[in-house]
Protein backbone atom coordinates (compact mmCIF):
# COMPACT_ATOMS: atom_id res chain seq x y z
CA UNK A 1 0.00 0.00 0.00
CA UNK A 2 1.81 3.03 -1.19
CA UNK A 3 1.08 4.90 1.92
CA UNK A 4 2.23 3.04 4.12
CA UNK A 5 5.24 2.52 2.17
CA UNK A 6 5.90 6.09 1.84
CA UNK A 7 5.50 6.67 5.91
CA UNK A 8 8.10 3.59 6.52
CA UNK A 9 10.58 4.83 4.17
CA UNK A 10 10.95 8.59 5.75
CA UNK A 11 14.24 8.48 7.45
CA UNK A 12 12.67 9.83 10.47
CA UNK A 13 10.33 7.06 11.34
CA UNK A 14 13.37 4.26 12.18
CA UNK A 15 13.69 4.33 15.52
CA UNK A 16 17.07 5.88 17.13
CA UNK A 17 18.62 2.26 18.44
CA UNK A 18 17.74 -1.21 20.39
CA UNK A 19 17.22 0.62 23.63
CA UNK A 20 14.77 3.20 22.37
CA UNK A 21 16.30 5.86 23.39
CA UNK A 22 13.75 8.92 22.57
CA UNK A 23 16.56 11.07 21.25
CA UNK A 24 13.94 12.58 18.50
CA UNK A 25 12.42 14.65 21.40
CA UNK A 26 9.39 16.03 22.44
CA UNK A 27 8.67 18.43 19.14
CA UNK A 28 9.89 16.13 16.67
CA UNK A 29 7.96 13.12 17.86
CA UNK A 30 4.94 15.66 17.59
CA UNK A 31 6.26 16.30 14.12
CA UNK A 32 6.85 12.58 13.20
CA UNK A 33 3.07 11.77 14.67
CA UNK A 34 1.38 13.98 12.38
CA UNK A 35 3.69 13.26 9.19
CA UNK A 36 2.69 9.65 9.78
CA UNK A 37 -0.93 10.53 9.69
CA UNK A 38 -0.65 12.96 6.65
CA UNK A 39 0.68 10.37 4.39
CA UNK A 40 -1.91 7.88 6.22
CA UNK A 41 -5.23 9.50 4.99
CA UNK A 42 -3.49 10.33 1.96
CA UNK A 43 -3.50 14.80 3.09
CA UNK A 44 -0.61 15.65 0.43
CA UNK A 45 -2.95 14.14 -2.19
CA UNK A 46 -5.81 16.65 -0.56
CA UNK A 47 -3.69 19.86 -0.22
CA UNK A 48 -4.18 20.03 4.00
CA UNK A 49 -1.86 20.59 6.58
CA UNK A 50 -1.12 19.19 9.15
CA UNK A 51 -3.54 20.50 12.12
CA UNK A 52 -6.36 19.60 9.50
CA UNK A 53 -5.00 16.40 9.45
CA UNK A 54 -4.95 15.47 12.80
CA UNK A 55 -8.40 17.28 13.09
CA UNK A 56 -9.68 14.75 10.40
CA UNK A 57 -8.29 11.85 11.99
CA UNK A 58 -9.33 12.65 15.86
CA UNK A 59 -13.13 13.74 14.30
CA UNK A 60 -13.44 9.90 12.93
CA UNK A 61 -13.74 10.87 9.59
CA UNK A 62 -11.67 9.10 6.67
CA UNK A 63 -10.77 6.27 9.59
CA UNK A 64 -12.01 3.57 11.90
CA UNK A 65 -11.14 3.26 15.44
CA UNK A 66 -11.08 -0.51 16.72
CA UNK A 67 -11.21 -1.05 19.88
CA UNK A 68 -8.36 -3.80 21.02
CA UNK A 69 -9.23 -4.21 24.97
CA UNK A 70 -11.30 -6.62 26.60
CA UNK A 71 -13.31 -5.24 29.78
CA UNK A 72 -12.19 -5.86 33.24
CA UNK A 73 -14.91 -8.03 35.16
CA UNK A 74 -15.21 -11.29 36.91
CA UNK A 75 -14.63 -13.24 33.71
CA UNK A 76 -11.55 -11.57 32.41
CA UNK A 77 -8.86 -14.39 32.16
CA UNK A 78 -5.82 -14.08 34.11
CA UNK A 79 -2.83 -16.31 34.52
CA UNK A 80 -3.31 -19.80 36.31
CA UNK A 81 -1.69 -18.42 39.78
CA UNK A 82 -2.42 -15.00 39.21
CA UNK A 83 -4.56 -12.76 41.55
CA UNK A 84 -8.07 -11.96 39.45
CA UNK A 85 -9.79 -8.98 38.78
CA UNK A 86 -12.07 -7.76 41.87
CA UNK A 87 -14.51 -4.75 41.83
CA UNK A 88 -15.13 -3.22 45.39
CA UNK A 89 -18.79 -0.95 45.02
CA UNK A 90 -17.44 1.79 47.45
CA UNK A 91 -20.71 4.15 46.08
CA UNK A 92 -23.40 3.25 43.71
CA UNK A 93 -26.32 5.85 45.30
CA UNK A 94 -27.45 9.15 46.40
CA UNK A 95 -24.98 10.55 48.71
CA UNK A 96 -25.68 12.70 51.92
CA UNK A 97 -25.81 15.75 49.92
CA UNK A 98 -28.41 14.46 47.11
CA UNK A 99 -26.02 14.08 44.31
CA UNK A 100 -25.87 10.91 42.52
CA UNK A 101 -22.07 9.70 43.39
CA UNK A 102 -20.14 6.19 42.05
CA UNK A 103 -16.96 4.53 42.96
CA UNK A 104 -15.17 1.16 43.25
CA UNK A 105 -12.01 0.03 44.60
CA UNK A 106 -10.28 -2.57 42.16
CA UNK A 107 -7.38 -4.85 42.58
CA UNK A 108 -5.62 -7.14 40.24
CA UNK A 109 -2.15 -8.57 39.07
CA UNK A 110 -0.67 -6.62 36.78
CA UNK A 111 -0.58 -9.22 33.74
CA UNK A 112 -4.19 -10.06 32.93
CA UNK A 113 -6.63 -9.28 30.37
CA UNK A 114 -5.46 -6.91 27.61
CA UNK A 115 -2.25 -6.04 29.30
CA UNK A 116 1.03 -4.77 28.38
CA UNK A 117 4.86 -6.36 29.42
CA UNK A 118 7.78 -4.54 30.66
CA UNK A 119 10.65 -5.66 29.40
CA UNK A 120 11.97 -5.89 33.13
CA UNK A 121 9.55 -8.66 33.12
CA UNK A 122 11.58 -11.26 31.85
CA UNK A 123 14.60 -9.05 31.58
CA UNK A 124 16.42 -7.71 34.56
CA UNK A 125 17.67 -3.80 34.59
CA UNK A 126 15.01 -3.53 31.47
CA UNK A 127 12.22 -0.86 31.42
CA UNK A 128 10.25 -0.91 33.47
CA UNK A 129 6.04 0.35 32.42
CA UNK A 130 6.59 4.02 33.63
CA UNK A 131 10.08 3.90 31.80
CA UNK A 132 9.13 2.32 28.18
CA UNK A 133 9.04 5.06 25.63
CA UNK A 134 5.74 6.34 24.16
CA UNK A 135 7.26 5.57 20.51
CA UNK A 136 7.69 1.69 21.48
CA UNK A 137 3.88 2.36 22.02
CA UNK A 138 2.77 3.84 19.17
CA UNK A 139 3.08 2.78 15.26
CA UNK A 140 2.51 1.26 12.06
CA UNK A 141 0.54 -2.58 12.99
CA UNK A 142 2.09 -5.37 10.87
CA UNK A 143 -0.26 -8.54 11.38
CA UNK A 144 0.19 -12.14 11.10
CA UNK A 145 -2.58 -14.17 10.28
CA UNK A 146 -2.01 -17.40 11.70
CA UNK A 147 -5.21 -18.66 12.25
CA UNK A 148 -5.89 -21.26 9.88
CA UNK A 149 -2.49 -22.98 10.94
CA UNK A 150 -3.51 -22.70 15.08
CA UNK A 151 -6.70 -24.10 13.95
CA UNK A 152 -4.48 -27.07 13.60
CA UNK A 153 -3.63 -27.69 17.01
CA UNK A 154 -3.50 -25.02 20.56
CA UNK A 155 0.52 -26.22 20.90
CA UNK A 156 0.92 -23.73 17.30
CA UNK A 157 4.08 -21.66 17.48
CA UNK A 158 4.77 -18.94 14.95
CA UNK A 159 7.93 -19.52 13.02
CA UNK A 160 10.77 -17.50 10.71
CA UNK A 161 8.50 -19.59 8.01
CA UNK A 162 5.38 -17.60 8.84
CA UNK A 163 7.25 -14.46 8.71
CA UNK A 164 9.31 -14.53 5.71
CA UNK A 165 5.50 -15.75 4.27
CA UNK A 166 4.02 -12.86 5.16
CA UNK A 167 7.09 -10.47 3.92
CA UNK A 168 6.94 -12.46 0.64
CA UNK A 169 3.57 -11.37 0.40
CA UNK A 170 3.40 -7.87 1.82
CA UNK A 171 6.81 -7.09 1.94
CA UNK A 172 9.74 -6.58 4.56
CA UNK A 173 8.45 -6.05 8.25
CA UNK A 174 9.74 -2.03 8.32
CA UNK A 175 11.54 -0.90 11.30
CA UNK A 176 9.62 0.72 14.27
CA UNK A 177 6.46 -1.88 13.26
CA UNK A 178 4.06 -3.39 16.02
CA UNK A 179 4.00 -6.79 15.42
CA UNK A 180 0.68 -8.42 15.82
CA UNK A 181 0.33 -12.07 15.77
CA UNK A 182 -2.90 -13.16 14.87
CA UNK A 183 -3.86 -16.79 15.83
CA UNK A 184 -7.87 -16.47 16.11
CA UNK A 185 -7.74 -17.79 19.72
CA UNK A 186 -9.62 -14.35 20.48
CA UNK A 187 -12.59 -16.33 19.05
CA UNK A 188 -12.22 -18.41 22.23
CA UNK A 189 -12.32 -15.50 24.80
CA UNK A 190 -13.40 -15.50 27.65
CA UNK A 191 -13.88 -19.27 28.53
CA UNK A 192 -11.06 -20.67 29.94
CA UNK A 193 -11.30 -23.92 28.75
CA UNK A 194 -10.90 -22.94 24.96
CA UNK A 195 -8.52 -19.91 25.69
CA UNK A 196 -6.29 -21.59 28.25
CA UNK A 197 -6.37 -25.41 27.97
CA UNK A 198 -7.85 -25.25 31.50
CA UNK A 199 -10.48 -23.86 33.78
CA UNK A 200 -8.34 -24.64 36.76
CA UNK A 201 -6.62 -21.81 38.61
CA UNK A 202 -3.33 -22.80 40.89
CA UNK A 203 0.19 -23.84 39.99
CA UNK A 204 -1.06 -27.58 38.96
CA UNK A 205 -2.74 -25.73 36.24
CA UNK A 206 0.09 -24.79 34.29
CA UNK A 207 1.20 -28.08 33.10
CA UNK A 208 -2.48 -27.70 31.45
CA UNK A 209 -1.81 -24.75 29.48
CA UNK A 210 -2.21 -24.79 25.72
CA UNK A 211 -2.34 -22.03 23.46
CA UNK A 212 -0.14 -20.50 20.66
CA UNK A 213 2.83 -18.31 20.83
CA UNK A 214 5.54 -17.32 18.85
CA UNK A 215 8.81 -19.60 18.33
CA UNK A 216 12.25 -18.76 20.05
CA UNK A 217 13.84 -19.24 16.97
CA UNK A 218 11.22 -16.28 15.42
CA UNK A 219 11.73 -14.11 18.44
CA UNK A 220 15.90 -14.56 18.32
CA UNK A 221 15.08 -13.48 13.89
CA UNK A 222 13.21 -10.99 14.83
CA UNK A 223 15.93 -9.45 17.30
CA UNK A 224 18.51 -10.00 14.42
CA UNK A 225 17.05 -9.01 11.48
CA UNK A 226 14.78 -6.74 11.97
CA UNK A 227 13.92 -3.79 14.54
CA UNK A 228 10.48 -4.15 15.79
CA UNK A 229 9.11 -1.69 18.74
CA UNK A 230 6.73 -4.09 20.17
CA UNK A 231 4.99 -7.30 19.65
CA UNK A 232 1.31 -8.72 20.43
CA UNK A 233 -0.38 -11.43 20.59
CA UNK A 234 -4.32 -12.73 20.87
CA UNK A 235 -3.40 -15.25 23.91
CA UNK A 236 -2.29 -15.20 27.11
CA UNK A 237 1.41 -15.43 26.57
CA UNK A 238 4.13 -14.79 23.67
CA UNK A 239 5.00 -17.90 24.46
CA UNK A 240 2.95 -20.78 23.87
CA UNK A 241 0.99 -22.41 26.73
CA UNK A 242 3.26 -25.20 27.17
CA UNK A 243 6.14 -23.39 27.70
CA UNK A 244 8.59 -24.12 30.87
CA UNK A 245 11.53 -21.12 30.26
CA UNK A 246 9.73 -18.54 28.27
CA UNK A 247 12.56 -17.96 26.13
CA UNK A 248 10.50 -15.80 23.32
CA UNK A 249 10.19 -13.34 26.47
CA UNK A 250 13.48 -13.14 27.41
CA UNK A 251 15.00 -13.14 23.46
CA UNK A 252 12.46 -9.96 23.06
CA UNK A 253 12.86 -8.28 26.44
CA UNK A 254 16.76 -8.16 26.19
CA UNK A 255 16.59 -5.92 23.85
CA UNK A 256 13.96 -3.80 25.53
CA UNK A 257 11.21 -4.79 22.97
CA UNK A 258 7.73 -4.78 25.04
CA UNK A 259 4.53 -6.69 24.01
CA UNK A 260 0.77 -6.77 24.29
CA UNK A 261 -1.38 -10.29 25.39
CA UNK A 262 -4.49 -10.87 25.43
CA UNK A 263 -4.95 -8.02 22.52
CA UNK A 264 -8.71 -8.42 21.27
CA UNK A 265 -9.90 -7.53 17.73
CA UNK A 266 -7.38 -8.73 15.68
CA UNK A 267 -9.37 -10.05 12.74
CA UNK A 268 -10.32 -6.02 12.48
CA UNK A 269 -7.02 -5.28 11.24
CA UNK A 270 -5.21 -5.34 7.69
CA UNK A 271 -1.80 -7.25 7.20
CA UNK A 272 -0.79 -3.55 6.39
CA UNK A 273 -2.41 0.08 6.62
CA UNK A 274 -3.69 0.58 10.26
CA UNK A 275 -1.59 2.00 13.02
CA UNK A 276 -2.35 1.46 16.34
CA UNK A 277 -1.85 3.10 20.03
CA UNK A 278 -1.42 0.51 23.33
CA UNK A 279 -1.16 2.50 26.31
CA UNK A 280 -0.99 0.74 29.28
CA UNK A 281 -1.30 1.96 33.31
CA UNK A 282 2.01 3.87 33.86
CA UNK A 283 3.09 1.86 36.93
CA UNK A 284 6.46 3.07 38.62
CA UNK A 285 8.30 -0.12 38.34
CA UNK A 286 6.16 -1.92 37.40
CA UNK A 287 6.76 -4.94 35.66
CA UNK A 288 3.29 -4.23 33.35
CA UNK A 289 -0.19 -3.69 33.75
CA UNK A 290 -3.66 -3.12 32.36
CA UNK A 291 -3.61 -2.11 28.25
CA UNK A 292 -6.08 0.35 26.61
CA UNK A 293 -4.87 -0.42 22.82
CA UNK A 294 -6.91 0.71 20.12
CA UNK A 295 -5.98 0.44 16.35
CA UNK A 296 -7.13 2.83 13.71
CA UNK A 297 -7.34 1.77 9.99
CA UNK A 298 -8.21 4.33 6.92
CA UNK A 299 -11.52 3.29 5.78
CA UNK A 300 -10.03 2.48 2.25
CA UNK A 301 -7.88 -0.13 3.45
CA UNK A 302 -9.41 -3.68 2.98
CA UNK A 303 -9.57 -7.30 4.69
ZN1 LIG B 1 2.19 -10.44 30.69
Amino acid sequence: MSSFKHVIDQPHMRPSNRCGKFITGKMSCAVLFTTCWFAFLGCEQRGEDEAEVLARLFSGAGAEWIDMTYSYDERTIFWPTAQPFALEVVSAGTAEGGYYYAANNFCMAEHGGTHFDAPIHFAEGQHTSDQVPIDRLVGPAVVVDVSAAAEGGPDYRVDVGDLEAWEAEHGRIPDGAILLLHTGWGRRWPDPERYLGTAETGPYAIPELHFPGLHQDAARWLVENRRIDALGIDTPSIDYGQSTLFESHRVLYAENIPAFENVAALDRLPPTGAYVIALPMKIAGGSGGPLRMVGVRPNSSGS
